[in-house]
């Protein structure tokens, strides 16, 4: 797991300590036990994401804000998270949607005012960059996931970049029950816990898969970005059809999902179905669960309302050949 942490954060060009987790969930929920937040505490999410993102604030009482979500990226609407924040606001937590980095520069301008903890969920987003810089080495507190659809999977893993090494030997006590392994390791242990713990390292076997993946990682970028580029001239001009994070030269994509908005969904997805090709939604806004209906306050998200029966994910991973992606595009083309 060692090894697994440190090649990964060598690999990626992270300048801060990194934590191999169980799940991309548990490196999320870390994050917000590291952060401090607590009940009561206000947190600014998007409203469309992974409930993975949202779940393990429920954990703490913590209150969420949900966020509309841009219509051109359906990335965090900071014109929203601007009107959100109250004297109890404690952190924006962001979600690069589909592996287009959020406007980054924005959120810490917010986040430095009213000093605010940013929390990158950047389980769609390994190896995109934001101006230069890569996602991991921008806000404190970085989540990747590798579950079994992401880039990079150990069947199920996560890791978190935390800000420095006095934080990383609180974090790795935690994430193993609140034990200082290191200390038992060095022959004697005084057998105490001063904090409760969860049980959130990764095992050794998943790291040595994640070890494997990652001499394969630029080659997935590689193809997932070609394929995205497809897509992107193919699609570009198709009446009634908008590509959903298109055109960004300050930043790099990861393309991890490619996300399209259409007029009449349903016909689509009915018309690629008939033709054997698959298309989805991966997420769903998180407002409709009841999970969260304590936090739901409609009518506060109109781009998301907007996209809700627009937004479809189509085919996109690295068993697809360009050829595939042209047929998608030719049944596209055609008309729906
Ligand atoms: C996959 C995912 C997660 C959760 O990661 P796990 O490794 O499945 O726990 C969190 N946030 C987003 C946006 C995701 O897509």
């Amino acid at each position: 797991m060692d090894q697994f942490e440190q090649q990964f954060a060598r690999q990626l060009e992270l300048n801060h300590p990194t934590l191999a987790t169980g799940a991309g969930t548990d490196a999320l929920h870390l994050a917000y036990v590291l952060s401090g937040l607590q009940a009561g505490d206000e947190v600014i999410v998007p409203v469309f994401t992974c409930t993975a993102t949202n779940i393990p604030l429920l954990y703490h009482g913590i209150e969420i804000r949900f966020a509309d979500i841009q219509p051109d990226t359906m990335n965090l609407d900071l014109d929203h998270v601007r009107r959100l924040i109250s004297p109890k606001t404690k952190a924006i937590v962001c979600v690069h949607y589909g592996g287009l980095p959020c406007d980054m520069d924005e959120i810490h301008e917010i986040a430095d005012r009213h000093e605010l903890t940013v929390i990158e969920d950047a389980a769609h987003a390994i190896g995109a960059r934001y101006k230069g810089q890569i996602i991991g080495n921008i806000s404190p507190y970085t989540m990747y996931s590798f579950q079994a659809i992401k880039h990079l999977t150990t069947g199920d893993g996560g890791m978190l970049v935390v800000p420095d090494e006095e934080t990383a030997e609180r974090a790795r006590r935690i994430r193993w029950f609140g034990i200082d392994r290191s200390a038992k390791q060095g022959g004697y242990w005084d057998n105490d816990i001063v904090e409760v713990g969860y049980k959130y390292q990764m095992t050794d076997i998943a790291a040595a898969m994640g070890l494997a993946g990652l001499n394969e990682l630029d080659e997935i970028l590689a193809t997932r970005r070609r394929l995205f580029q497809i897509y992107c001239e193919r699609l570009r001009d198709v009446p009634g059809l908008q590509i959903i994070g298109l055109d960004h030269t300050d930043r790099e994509h990861a393309c991890w999902l490619y996300t399209v908005a259409v007029d009449r969904r349903q016909a689509l997805i009915d018309k690629l179905r008939a033709v054997h090709i698959e298309s989805g939604r991966v997420h769903y806004r998180n407002d409709r669960y009841s999970i969260f209906k304590d936090y739901v306050r409609p009518g506060d998200y109109p781009h998301m309302d907007a996209l809700e029966d627009r937004y479809l994910v189509l085919p996109l991973h690295t068993r697809l050949s360009d050829e595939d992606v042209e047929r998608v595009c030719d049944t596209i083309q055609n008309g729906w």
